[in-house]
């Protein structure tokens, strides 16, 4: 078995430790005693390095803390001490973003009745499912602002051992038996835990509740402790300066602006639709007096274009809405095909129904006006040679 120094001393972060015994290529590597924290309770390994070796996981095994060395561990190791280093930047982070989550558990149960199902630390941000209907924005406010004022009362965090048979007063019951590890922030949490934590609540520093989402019977709330959470504030600030810039405004106004705009569009969006169709509408009618009948006294018009729009069927419509009209459009992405006609020639939706199935294609529509799809696009040419009258 492995002694956990990180029990005891969560800010240890260089120790010397004897080599118990390695895998056959010497990657694995086990010791008698560790500061490394394996991955565990929603809380990601310790990186840094162990006799000077890069060390790229460390998990818990039945036989004890296994860490994984990037190379293999030089031959004679086991003859002395080995030095282990922690990334003490990634370790004080885990320990910012988990004591954290004990707070806000704590806060969540406290303020909203909502239990704690699960935590997950990530590596850009955390997230915590409770047991609860989804808050309302004023009481994630309340309960943010409530968290961070624990944080500035620096209350102690303890560690202490009891045994799973006395009174233990926790958050959330233990189903462990024997000795339990509990970490206790002052007045506030009794939570068992073999996590890595900081001193005092003021060391977890800011706390920001991010994205709230439902996920099945849970809600899942996103924080940010720490560095993490000055970041995250740093870069919303020059994000938004930034649109700000572009709208030549601001920030204050930036929000009212970008609704402004969207109404402006939407506006505009319609207006351009109108325009389109009564263009659509002109053309079709101009193509129908350009268009010389052929002998039987039948005007064809074939438009071949990227893809069928409200525009051509508009056209489409206009100029088959005089008599002795036949109009054709190609679309090729998607692969697709218009097809109207005047009300004195032949039917148009059972002429393309059987031409595109006939090319694995679907399709139909009325007497005047049918549409359909064919399965790519070299098959247009023949659509187009069969549909002609
Ligand atoms: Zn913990």
């Amino acid at each position: 078995m492995t002694q956990r120094l990180y029990y005891d001393d969560s800010y240890l972060r260089r120790f010397e430790a004897r080599v118990l015994g390695t895998s056959p290529d010497r990657r694995l590597v086990y010791l008698d005693r560790t500061a490394f924290y394996p991955t565990s309770g929603g809380q990601p390994h310790d990186l840094g390095t162990l006799a000077s070796q890069p060390v790229l996981d460390v998990s818990d095994e039945d036989g004890g803390i296994a860490h994984q060395l990037e190379t293999p561990l030089p031959e004679g190791a086991e003859s002395g001490p080995v030095a282990g280093l922690l990334d003490w930047t990634r370790r004080f982070d885990h320990m910012q973003q988990h004591t954290g989550q004990h707070l806000l558990s704590a806060v969540f149960l406290r303020d909203l009745g909502a239990e704690t199902v699960s935590f997950h630390l990530g590596a850009e941000s955390s997230t915590i499912d409770l047991a609860a209907p989804l808050p309302d924005a004023a009481s994630l406010v309340r309960l943010e602002r409530a968290a961070n004022a624990i944080v500035f009362e620096n209350r102690p965090v303890a560690v202490t051992y009891a045994d799973s048979s006395e009174p233990l007063n926790l958050r959330k019951p233990s189903a462990r038996a024997g000795a339990i590890r509990i970490v206790e922030i002052d007045s506030l949490d009794r939570s068992a835990c073999g996590g890595t934590h900081v001193k005092a609540t003021g060391e977890i520093g800011p706390i920001l509740l991010r994205k709230i989402e439902k996920i099945r019977n849970n809600v899942r709330v996103e924080f940010l402790c720490g560095f993490r959470a000055v970041d995250a504030a740093r870069r919303d600030f020059d994000e938004l300066s930034s649109v700000a810039r572009f709208f030549s405004a601001p920030r204050e106004q930036v929000l009212a602006l970008a609704e402004a705009q969207r109404a402006r569009l939407e506006d505009a969006e319609k207006t351009r639709r109108r325009l389109g169709a009564e263009l659509a509408t002109l053309q079709g009618l101009r193509a129908y007096d350009e268009t010389p009948p052929d002998p039987s006294g039948l005007r064809c018009r074939v438009v071949r274009l990227g893809s069928l729009n409200d525009e051509v069927r508009a056209e489409a419509q206009s100029f088959t809405s005089r008599p002795g009209a036949w109009f054709l459009a190609l679309g090729s992405r998607p692969p697709a095909v218009l097809l109207a006609v005047s009300a004195d020639v032949p039917s148009a939706g059972p002429r393309l129904q059987s031409v595109l199935s006939g090319l694995g294609g679907r399709g139909g529509g009325s007497a005047r006006l049918a549409q359909g799809s064919l399965p790519n696009e070299s098959l247009l040419a023949e659509a187009e040679r069969l549909l002609l009258p």
